[in-house]
């Protein structure tokens, strides 16, 4: 065999059925087809979404499945229709991995909201490998600056919490005497810690929220500029304009409307939460709004992509090896990570 072919089997870790833990496979390389890239896995981030399928409280996957949906990989082979990558090149696939171009959503420029979509991870196999294929037009090529483990958390927690801060946007117009700009951010995690960056280098002042008592990352929180931290639990000390809410807790909707003030924002960046208590009228009142996001649309990557850079946005990032996805998981849902855990695979 010629030593620049990829092998013909591969490592991966494989969900078989929600609630058990991934195992560990030795699965065929995937051959790309038309449309699609090969791509060596060089680092794939792990999310809380991964947690919500393997968990089954996300009821759509493809099992068995390969999960992951923030890949770095190198271009191995292209399809023969593929335009726009070369051999060799470094690129990123985040969790939208197709829509049918075709439906309401996506001819008004809503493709995340598409009727018919697949994603990454979930209903096409993810980068917890050692290779995976990918539709071309849903890769993205990655800026310079970042390592491999580095550029990870930018494909999903950086792209949802992008999204999320736009839709926080008419709230975070300032205070038309001072100019201050206070967003409050529910969760202090990897999509957290990213967009904190972004909505500084906005104008913002940020409030971070943790589990009570949770004093590493109120610290990892300030230490991103954060101008207060506290617990979940607690009223920020001036009221805010937007929150933006990516612990998955349903109580912190309420929490959230609370802490807003009039004409406030209260965003929910999660796919899965647990059910919303009940909670009167009047914190919702004047004006108030609780919106989710849902996905992302390639607009979105293209626009968050160039602009990380440029700010720069800087990830802090936990590395591990892909055949310790196990341990990830159970890291993220013990909340103890600071930062995004990425997942190398060997060699
Ligand atoms: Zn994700
Ligand atoms: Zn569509």
């Amino acid at each position: 065999m010629p030593p620049n072919l990829p092998p013909q089997t591969m490592q991966a870790m494989v969900l078989e059925a929600g609630g058990k833990p991934l195992k560990p496979t030795e699965l065929p390389v995937p051959k790309p087809k038309a449309d699609q890239i090969l791509l060596k896995v060089l680092a794939c981030g792990v999310c809380r979404t991964d947690l919500h399928i393997v968990d089954g409280e996300l009821n759509q996957p493809k099992l068995p499945l390969v999960l992951g949906h923030e890949i770095v990989g190198r271009v191995e082979a292209l399809g023969p229709v593929v335009k726009g990558f070369e051999i060799g090149e470094r690129v990123g696939v985040p969790w939208l991995g197709f829509t049918d171009g075709t439906c309401p959503y996506c001819l008004s420029g809503r493709e995340n909201l598409c009727d018919d979509p697949r994603f990454t991870g979930y209903q096409i196999n993810g980068g917890y490998a050692a290779y995976t294929v990918a539709d071309a037009r849903y890769c993205f090529k990655l800026p310079d600056g970042y390592s491999d483990a580095e550029a990870a958390p930018l494909l999903c927690a950086g792209l949802i919490g992008y999204r999320c801060l736009k839709m926080a946007k008419d709230a975070l117009s300032g205070d038309p005497v001072s100019g201050t700009k206070r967003l409050g951010i529910y969760g202090f995690g990897a999509a957290a810690h990213i967009v904190a960056q972004v909505a500084q280098a906005q104008g913002c002042k940020i409030y971070a929220f943790t589990s009570p008592g949770d004093i590493k990352a109120q610290d990892f929180a300030r230490e991103l500029g954060a101008v207060w931290a506290g617990g979940s639990d607690e009223a920020p000390p001036e009221k805010l304009d937007a929150a933006i809410i990516f612990a998955p807790v349903g109580a912190l909707i309420p929490a959230g409307l609370r802490a807003v003030r009039k004409g406030g924002v209260v965003v929910c960046g999660g796919i899965h939460m647990s059910d919303i208590p009940s909670f009167p009228y009047d914190i919702l009142w004047e004006e108030r709004v609780v919106r989710s996001v849902a996905n992302l649309t390639r607009n979105d990557a293209r626009e968050f992509l160039a602009l990380a850079p440029t700010i720069p946005v800087k990830t802090t990032v936990a590395p591990m090896r892909l055949s310790q996805a196990n341990e990830a998981l159970e890291a993220l849902r013990q909340g103890k990570l600071t930062g995004a855990a990425v997942l190398i695979p060997d060699g």
